[in-house]
């Protein structure tokens, strides 16, 4: 055996994924095997307001807002490549942030999903790698959006707005001069139908339809090229391994908390559970009391959340005792690691639930493998879905094939994305020629008790940080640091944290050149220092962690951070502490 699949309970993928249209058509269109559209549940539903619409009419928007679109913006679906309608959707979750998409992608365009948290910079960084010709957002974002577009030269003309409930901007209301998704779709509707999309065999395994931020094994985020084919596969590999055996008619009503910018949302939530005509029940951001009150009154089963959220969930018994949550059958987590007490918790309180676990990543275009209620372990990502084939090598790249030996997982999946957008070395590090994927992890194969392969991640050897499921990229903070006089070198890893899984620690050795920063106090300094990463980046992104001053960053010979040093370290404190 060289390779792990997926075991042999798990129906063989039905057929090939289509690879000559846009998603926006496998979502939308019947013709692709979608449950039919007369019977589905409307697609996305508002969790503070109820505010709906039918997946038809999700349909006839989409369709007149490509129309908008492409009569403001003089795009046609089949001129130009989709570099050249590149949109970047930065909001809030909405009930639109789809219906946006998908319209970008019937005109063969991309769209660029950016974290509601973004600073300017941090937006400019996206706007400016991804060419974005316009930009939706949302009126509490209006004026992050406004100071990026200003500064890559992007006209305020081409940033429209996405309708959000009045709760999350109370009391003000949206500027005029600021087109809305249903002022391009009033006047979509009065303009001539578009011509379809014309794509050859094989277009929809080139054309990108999503540009996803990733930092992948090291460095600065950069754009994961993620094609229609990619995300269409990912789908129908969800439901093969999930939904088989389901019935007909069943339709789940399913938690829409997670950020829509991120893979796991996008594609778990927002694509797979659409397709099979479930109800997605959306709030603009995580609050634990809206939460609550979104399942007991649109009777949620199923929730799709973090670690951070199951840890406040299994925490505060009293609370969720005040709220009616007899609808809620599973709860899945993903983005990172869950502790197996964390869920034993939360079961004990809560016996008739499931607590379910995915992994995936931004690079395999979602999910690689995932817990079954038919086949429970606790703590195990699952098993692999349809079509993978997983690999275990050691640091040297010799293969593992036994069970319960650790070694960094590699997968092979129709959903593997194409590759960093004009960083050829690093997608050739993580992109293997072979057409796997280096994943970063640590993992080990286990056999449950019913004999079936279970994938277990035990660490992550890349450089990555996850707070609350959320990427942080350590060069990114460091570069940050750098840049300030009184820091003359630095390591930011990750710490272990009760609430956030991780958060960032910076090491970082004094400019001893610059007079100013013998003067300042370590503790005065620290507290600059987590200023100046303060003013620049997203909240999740702050040095939570805290800075710890030392003499030299450990090096290798060769120059290379030995990260691993610091990490040992600051998980030996740990558990001596
Ligand atoms: P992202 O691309 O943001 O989804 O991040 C992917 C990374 O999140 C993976 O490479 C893992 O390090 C981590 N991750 C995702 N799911 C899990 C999981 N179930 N358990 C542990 N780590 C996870």
């Amino acid at each position: 055996m060289t390779d792990f699949c997926a075991p042999d309970w798990v129906p063989a993928l039905p057929r090939n994924a289509p690879d000559s249209i846009p998603l926006c058509d496998f979502i939308l269109d019947e013709a692709y095997g979608r449950y039919p559209i007369s019977k589905a549940k409307p697609p996305f539903t508002c969790g503070l307001t109820g505010k709906e619409y039918s997946i038809l009419q999700v349909k006839d928007r989409v369709e007149s807002l490509a129309r908008g679109l492409a009569r403001e913006l003089d795009w046609n679906p089949n001129k130009g490549t989709e570099w050249a309608k590149a949109v970047c959707v930065f909001t809030l979750n909405s009930i639109d942030s789809m219906t946006v998409v998908w319209a970008v992608h019937r005109l063969s365009g991309l769209a660029t999903p950016a974290n509601a948290t973004y600073t300017a910079p941090e937006l400019v960084h996206q706007l400016k790698t991804s060419k974005a010709k316009a930009i939706f957002t949302c009126l509490p974002l209006l004026h992050v959006a406004l100071e990026a577009a200003d500064v890559v030269g992007l006209s305020r003309s081409r940033i429209y707005l996405i309708e959000l409930p009045e709760a999350c901007a109370p009391g003000l209301s949206p500027p005029k001069e600021f087109k809305t998704v249903d002022d391009l779709i009033s006047g979509g509707l009065r303009l001539p139908v578009l011509e379809p999309v014309r794509w050859n065999k094989g277009d929809g395994k080139t054309k990108v339809a999503l540009l996803c931020f990733s930092s992948g094994t090291s460095g600065l985020p950069k754009g994961v090229m993620i094609s229609h084919f990619n995300v269409i596969s990912n789908i129908i590999q969800i439901n093969t391994y999930e939904h088989a055996g389901r019935p007909e008619e069943h339709h789940d009503s399913v938690l829409g908390v997670m950020p829509q910018s991120h893979i796991y949302a996008l594609v778990v939530i927002c694509h797979a559970r659409v397709y099979v005509g479930d109800n997605v029940v959306n709030l603009p951001r995580y609050s634990m009391e809206w939460m609550l009150n979104a399942i007991q009154r649109f009777n949620i089963s199923t929730l799709f959340i973090v670690p951070p959220i199951i840890i406040q969930m299994a925490n505060n018994p009293k609370l969720l005792g005040k709220y009616d949550l007899s609808a809620v059958k599973s709860v899945w987590t993903g983005a990172a690691p869950l502790a197996k007490e964390v869920a034993e918790k939360l079961l004990q309180q809560h016996p008739q639930w499931k607590v379910l676990q995915g992994y995936g990543l931004t690079e395999t275009c979602t999910l690689v493998s995932s817990s079954s209620p038919r086949d429970p372990y606790l703590g195990s990502s699952g098993s692999l879905l349809p079509g993978i084939s997983a690999r275990l090598v050691t640091p040297s790249n010799e293969l593992i094939t036994t069970y319960d030996t650790p070694g960094e997982l590699l997968i092979k999946s129709p959903s593997n994305a194409l590759g960093y957008f004009q960083s050829p070395t690093a997608t050739l590090e993580t992109f293997q020629a072979d057409g796997y994927v280096r994943t970063g992890d640590e993992a080990v194969f286990r056999k449950s008790a019913t004999g079936y392969d279970h994938l277990f991640i035990i660490d992550r050897i890349k450089e990555l940080i996850k707070v609350k499921g959320h990427q942080v990229a350590p060069a990114e903070l460091e570069a940050l640091l750098l840049g300030h006089p009184l820091v003359s070198d630095c390591v930011v890893i990750p710490v272990a944290d009760d609430a956030a899984g991780e958060v960032p620690k910076a090491f970082v050795v004094k400019a001893i050149a610059n007079g100013d920063a013998e003067s300042v106090g370590d503790a005065e300094l620290a507290k600059l220092l987590q200023m100046h990463v303060q003013e620049k980046t997203a909240r999740y992104k702050w040095l939570k962690g805290g800075v710890e001053f030392i003499d030299v960053v450990p090096k290798s010979p060769s120059g290379k951070i030995l990260r691993r040093v610091l990490r040992d370290r600051e998980r030996e404190k740990r558990r001596v502490a």
